[in-house]
């Protein structure tokens, strides 16, 4: 299935819109009606939970390449100063020049970031750790990241934003810039609190920056369904989040841990393994849209 670029091309649902303007008056033949083609709004996505080490950067990568198998155009942003996404395709933090940080601070066009790499990817460097103390003063400082996807958004039917491990200004930015938000949960150390906190930030972030961002879903992380605790922790959230929970749940395993060593996704580094499966089957979730909708 190939729909990339299928996007430019907005579907309005009119049927007028079947037929060209040019198409009235009798000696036009008339045109056939479009093939129903699926049809998926673009979506901005960040992966959101200011714990770390919940794989907010594994999920991020891994769906990304599982939504560019079935032939979306995905671009994948790192907003941590950490760099781990751009590490985990190769790309060494530490030797890159211009980076998230001239886009967000000095308003660098972000084509000049954005590196080939399983998917596109735009790249981070240490240097972002100073980005929230240097937007901190300059005014639109939340709609940063906004603003610099804005002219390049409709080459992308997917664009994927990792966040950093806090609720500061670059996870505000991404926020602020993205439709859904995507909460991976480890579920060895369920943090309901945390879960908590993000959503009070979302509601305030829909209240004055972006009312239509919402949790897209909560996905469970480093699952291990042999552990009482693990499916206890997975009832806890079913009760407090109801179907906001993904279906899909991402096991754990080495495998996760082992493809960003080479450089690349867990689709690439195992294609045939369950770790590959999971987040195919996360796209096929993501896609369906079940879980779009505001958690008041
Ligand atoms: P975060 O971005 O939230 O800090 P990461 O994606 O970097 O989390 O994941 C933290 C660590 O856990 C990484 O070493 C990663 O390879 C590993 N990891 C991610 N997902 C899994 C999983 N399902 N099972 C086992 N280890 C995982
Ligand atoms: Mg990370």
């Amino acid at each position: 299935m190939r729909l990339a670029g299928l996007f430019s091309r907005p579907p309005t649902g009119d049927p007028a819109d079947a037929v060209p303007e040019e198409a009235e008056g009798p000696s036009v033949p008339e045109v056939s009606p479009t093939p129903e083609v699926p049809r998926e709004p673009r979506m901005i996505l960040a992966f959101a939970n200011q714990k770390g080490g919940v794989a907010k950067t594994t999920s991020t990568l891994n769906l990304a390449v599982a939504l560019s198998e079935e032939g979306y155009k995905v671009l994948i942003v790192d907003m941590d100063p950490q760099g781990n996404l751009t590490m985990s395709q190769g790309f060494n933090p530490d030797q890159i020049e211009r980076s998230m940080f001239d886009v967000l601070v000095h308003r660098l066009p972000i084509d000049q970031v954005i590196q080939e790499a399983e998917v596109d990817l735009a790249v981070s460097s240490i240097d972002l750790a100073g980005a929230e103390l240097a937007l901190s003063s300059m005014i639109g400082r939340e709609r940063a990241l906004e603003k610099a996807l804005s002219p390049i958004k409709e080459r992308y039917d997917f664009i994927l934003v990792d966040t950093p491990p806090s609720l500061g200004l670059l996870t505000i930015n991404a926020l602020v810039a993205s439709s859904g938000v995507i909460v991976p949960v480890q579920c060895e150390y369920l943090s309901l609190r945390g879960l908590v906190q993000l959503e009070n930030t979302l509601s305030m972030i829909r209240e004055n920056l972006n009312p239509d961002v919402g949790i897209q879903g909560i996905l469970p992380t480093m699952y291990d369904g042999r552990t009482l605790h693990a499916r206890e922790a997975i009832e806890i959230l079913q009760e407090n989040f109801g179907d906001l929970v993904f279906q899909t749940r991402i096991k754990k395993t080495v495998r996760y841990a082992e493809a960003p060593v080479k450089g690349s996704s867990v689709l690439k580094y195992d294609p045939t393994g369950s770790a590959a499966a999971a987040y195919r089957e996360l796209a096929k979730e993501v896609l369906n849209g079940a879980k779009a909708r505001k958690h008041a």
